[in-house]
């Protein structure tokens, strides 16, 4: 059976006990890639996510593009959350179950059109520095061996460390000013969920591959999110417990 892994971008948002709350209703566990400076706002909302079985990640402090900053600061992005994340779950008194990063914007190092165009060398050289970091520092990446299409091993994004996902829900693109992938209302988002065109990040109907989703904790879209979850649900699709290994 298809099995899909829900990762939930960007926050705490203000609204993000209401989002756990849903969740847990439904019995779905996600992973948070949680941004540090989110995190320092509301520190309770995250053990809170916790508590309820949710997982942390790291989604930098600042999030900004990694191909726009020095890759000193993309490393300082990255432990300056780690070590939030890891007081936070001493504060819960939980252990940190994995480490795992997604870069902001899904941006490596270079901009992140690597399905359109292959990284240049000097883009491969830094993409390459960031993950040694993140190894070095215990972050790791299940082998989600579910996931087949073509394209996610192709592109390397099954041996990356990184968490890159298969599946955007596209929910971010209801409050942008320019309409994005034609998106702008919570229909536009469904009928993006019925396309068939799994080589094509659009394989919610392919029955051959898991999927990683992406939604965001945008306080903007907090009226979309249980619609969106249970439009999920409606298509019949199995919500997997996020994989350790
Ligand atoms: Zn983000």
């Amino acid at each position: 059976m298809k099995t899909v892994y829900l990762t939930i971008d960007d926050g705490p948002s203000k609204d993000r006990k209401e989002k756990v709350d849903i969740l847990y209703q439904y019995g779905i566990q996600p992973i948070w890639f949680c941004i540090g400076s989110e995190i320092e706002k509301r520190p309770e909302d995250v053990i809170y996510s916790i508590r309820k079985g949710g997982i942390i990640g790291n989604h930098s402090y600042s999030h900004p593009r990694f191909s726009q900053i020095s890759l000193e600061e993309c490393f300082e992005e990255i432990e300056k959350t780690d070590r939030i994340i890891d007081s936070i779950y001493r504060e819960a008194g939980v252990a940190r179950p994995i480490k795992a990063f997604r870069f902001p914007y899904g941006d490596k190092g270079e901009d992140n059109n690597f399905f359109k165009k292959p990284y240049s060398e000097e883009g491969k050289k830094k993409i390459s520095k960031i993950m040694t970091f993140l190894k070095e520092l215990g972050y790791t990446k299940p082998k989600f061996d579910g996931i087949t299409y073509e394209y996610y091993s192709k592109f390397g994004l099954k041996d990356d460390i990184d968490w890159y996902w298969t599946y955007d829900v596209a929910e971010w693109c209801t409050f942008q000013e320019k309409p994005m992938f034609g998106v702008r209302t919570i229909d536009d988002v469904f009928e993006l969920m019925e396309l068939d065109l799994p080589e094509k990040w659009a394989g919610l109907n392919y029955p051959y591959s898991d999927d990683i989703i992406l939604m965001h904790d945008h306080p903007q879209t907090t009226p979309l999110f249980k619609p969106i979850i249970c439009q999920l649900l409606k298509k019949g699709l199995h919500f997997g417990a996020i994989p350790l290994e």
